[in-house]
């Protein structure tokens, strides 16, 4: 018979004991006796969990009288083992293993061989399913299948009696319920608690069995069908990237997304008698299996790809797409996933999302970047999370150490309390200073203005204490709508704006498409793809082609701030001439409205980005035109340093106090100098306490960061003496010492300014 054939004769027989009248343990029973039989086994035993211990439930071939006596503790003895480490054991000798463990009461010192296979429920594993032979023997790779597919149809069963009590579902072995900790960057810095939710929920199967296997069959080719069609586009076009995967993983979802070994294997499970979700599940145990006997990282990375493809399939097969923000945030909950979009992060509940922990991500990635100014911290590259934490695991953020620990000690919870206490202290301090306007040492005052990109952050603006807003990121209106926005809603949002700000200005910086701020609208009927989305086809290069995205901005913005003084900036200017193009979109729309005899702006101040190293080259020739320049140091380092932002792999290799950047910043405030125009920064280091000392020892005076910031930033500023800040950067960037971060954080502590 071929081993689809005999699988299929078991899963039939279980599909009639389940089906049948009998109760729960009747059904248990019966389970025992078709494997046995099938398997040739003597003994096939089923322990499930219940208050916390593993006991004996159904067995043929042991004393009977063990039944419901026999309890052993997971972890203890070797089906312990199997629920502990929720892995399969097949086994010649039983006793030759360390983990074997005897007990008299059942009889079992005749067996020698030994197979078991862990019954998991929502990724816990509720029993153990094992078989024991006489003979020594291993049991071969078709029986150990008929085992696992067994065990899936028995947590079928538990599930639906309700014979798993989710207090026994926790109460687990150590590496599943005691607290594990794991480690990662700080991307934004902070503390939270919560409950863990995935941002892509896990699949729960329903059914194991399947009714018609010709429509399985059907289901699950369907099913591949999308998966490869939805993969081809998001590697065609990289920069469409859901939940910001990079080019390699999208390479490797590639190869196993078109790998015939794969699809066969779930195929020949259907056959055996599975639905189409369980076969898929039913593989990728095995394949979990194997690589677990493979110790390879490079391989452990590739099964996490495909870990990630075949849940993927699961969520197509069974139409269960939705992320958790489509269920909806329940309770404060720390978000989980391998890697989000901003669009992505700003469908979920601001009020509930409390912490966000990331497998990839950067400091400059715009989901790090929306997340700071939402002031939810973040850690990034957090390696080994799956299999530890659970959906509905309480967990503790620390990103400012980079800890995430899960299911904490009590103590663990006091001492987080205490922390959590003092940094509510610092923010008092810091709330403090709210309306102290930020003078230094000196007698200098500093502009410490926020940035923003949605209405909801315009209330942060007085709330931390905000010269104004430095940075206003159109585009996000852009990233978190459907559809294009029309001008009448860009209009509003505008005009709304400028209300809540009052008399504070307001720089709105016009839109920054592209990137990693993907906008799959604007991309319809396009055919040609960016091969580099952050070197290509975005931000005032796409705005100024499709002209009618800039023009009815323009129109939009001027509008809005009818009567007012309307600020502007244009992102990515490489060359003067694509400043002078974008004005005179501006000016166009001006004149029109002129000619409409409608209300104007006051006044409208101009200004410029400097992203694009080249323009550091021809300042001379854009300053007479400006009012105004701000570095944006997210994408003036990326292209210095030939280093893609959103790139994991990179988010430590460069240093933002490297003498390369800081002999760059210096230049750029050196060409500014005596220029009637006012210089500023608004990418993400101003906004850190050492950066923004070494900026002002070169000259920068105008801070725009992240709201959270503000207040640090501006007690920072309170210590500072410009001029020995200023001798002291002079100096290290005519001799760089080996290590600028380590040096200044010296002379920082040295001069009583504490830093980050
Ligand atoms: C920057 O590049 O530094 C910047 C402020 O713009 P964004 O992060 O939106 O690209
Ligand atoms: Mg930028």
């Amino acid at each position: 018979m071929s081993a689809a054939a005999s699988a299929r004769q078991i899963l039939t027989q279980l599909h009639e004991v389940m089906a049948s009248r009998l109760h729960a343990q009747g059904k248990l029973d019966k389970v025992v006796e078709i494997v046995g039989e099938n398997l040739d086994s003597e003994v096939c035993s089923i322990y499930l969990l219940r208050e916390g211990m593993l006991e004996l439930f159904a067995t043929r071939g042991l004393n009977a009288g063990a039944v419901h006596v026999t309890r052993m503790a997971v972890g203890e003895g070797l089906t312990g083992t199997i629920a502990d480490k929720i892995e399969t054991l097949n086994l010649a000798e039983a006793k030759a293993h360390p983990d074997f463990l005897y007990r008299p009461e059942t009889g079992e010192e005749k067996f020698h061989s030994f197979a078991g296979v862990p019954i998991v429920y929502r990724e816990r594993a509720v029993g153990v399913l094992c078989v024991q032979h006489v003979d020594p023997r291993r049991y071969e790779e078709v029986e150990i299948e008929a085992l696992q597919t067994t065990a899936m149809v028995l947590s079928e069963l538990i599930a639906n009696n309700g014979m798993v009590d989710e207090e026994d579902a926790l109460g687990l072995s150590a590496a599943q319920s005691g607290p594990q900790t794991v480690t990662g960057l700080p991307l934004v810095k902070g503390l939270a608690s919560g409950v863990a939710v995935f941002h892509q929920p896990r699949v729960t199967i329903d059914q194991v069995v399947a009714e018609d296997i010709e429509a399985e069959r059907q289901r699950v080719y369907r099913a591949f069908d999308k998966m490869r069609e939805g993969i081809d586009a998001m590697t065609s076009q990289a920069e469409f990237r859901v939940g910001g995967e990079h080019t390699d993983v999208l390479e490797t979802y590639k190869m196993f997304a078109y790998d015939e070994g794969w699809s066969r294997r779930i195929n020949e499970a259907i056959d055996s008698g599975l639905t189409a979700e369980a076969a898929i599940e039913r593989v990728q145990q095995r394949t979990r299996m194997r690589m677990r006997e493979i110790d390879d990282p490079l391989l452990a990375d590739r099964m996490h790809d495909l870990e990630d493809l075949s849940n993927r399939l699961l969520r197509i097969v069974s139409g269960q797409l939705g992320t958790a923000a489509t269920q909806g945030l329940r309770r404060d909950t720390i978000l989980f996933a391998r890697n989000l979009g901003p669009a992505e992060l700003l469908e979920y509940d601001r009020r509930r999302l409390k912490g966000v922990v990331l497998e990839e991500g950067s400091l400059t990635a715009h989901v790090v970047i929306v997340a700071r100014a939402m002031g939810i911290p973040v850690i990034g590259r957090a390696q080994g999370l799956r299999g530890l934490v659970r959906d509905g695991d309480d967990v503790l953020v620390d990103a400012d150490a980079g800890t995430v620990i899960i299911r904490p000690a009590q103590q663990m919870l006091e001492a987080f309390d205490a922390r959590f206490a003092k940094s509510r202290e610092r923010a008092a301090l810091y709330a403090e200073l709210r309306d102290v306007e930020p003078f230094t040492r000196c007698g200098t005052r500093i502009q410490v203005m926020m940035n923003a990109g949605l209405r909801d952050d315009i209330s942060n603006l007085n709330l931390v204490g905000a010269d104004g807003i430095g940075l206003f990121r159109t585009e996000f209106q852009f990233l978190v709508s459907a559809t294009l926005p029309q001008r009448e809603r860009q209009f509003r949002l505008y005009r709304d704006v400028l209300d809540g700000a009052g008399d504070k200005p307001v720089i709105f910086r016009t839109v920054d498409i592209g990137g990693d701020k993907a906008v799959p609208y604007l991309r319809e009927g396009e055919s040609e793809h960016d091969e580099n989305p952050a070197m290509g086809w975005r931000a005032l290069r796409l705005a100024l082609e499709r002209e009618g995205l800039l023009k009815v901005q323009a129109r939009a913005l001027l509008e809005a701030a009818a009567g007012r003084t309307l600020h502007v900036m244009f992102p990515m200017i490489s060359e003067p001439w694509e400043f002078d193009a974008a004005k005179a979109v501006f000016d166009a729309q001006l004149k029109y409205l002129k000619g409409r005899k409608k209300l104007l702006p006051e006044a409208i101040r101009y200004g410029a980005m400097l992203e694009v190293p080249a323009l550091a080259e021809v300042l001379d020739l854009l300053i007479p035109k400006l009012s105004f320049l701000s570095v944006g140091s997210n994408d003036l380092t990326q292209f210095l340093f030939a280093a893609d932002r959103a790139n994991p792999k990179l988010a430590e290799r460069y240093d933002w106090l490297s003498p390369a950047i800081m002999r760059f910043m210096r230049r750029i405030a050196m060409a500014t100098e005596g220029a009637p125009i006012d210089l500023g920064i608004c990418g993400e280091m101003g906004g850190r306490r050492l950066e923004a000392l070494a900026l002002m020892g070169l000259g920068y005076r105008r801070f725009s960061i992240t709201p959270v910031s503000v207040g640090p930033i501006k007690e920072l500023v309170r210590k500072v003496d410009l001029s020995q800040i200023t001798q002291a950067m002079h100096g290290w960037l005519m001799q760089p010492p080996p290590n600028l971060r380590a040096a200044l954080q010296g002379w920082a502590e040295q001069n009583g300014i504490e830093v980050d």
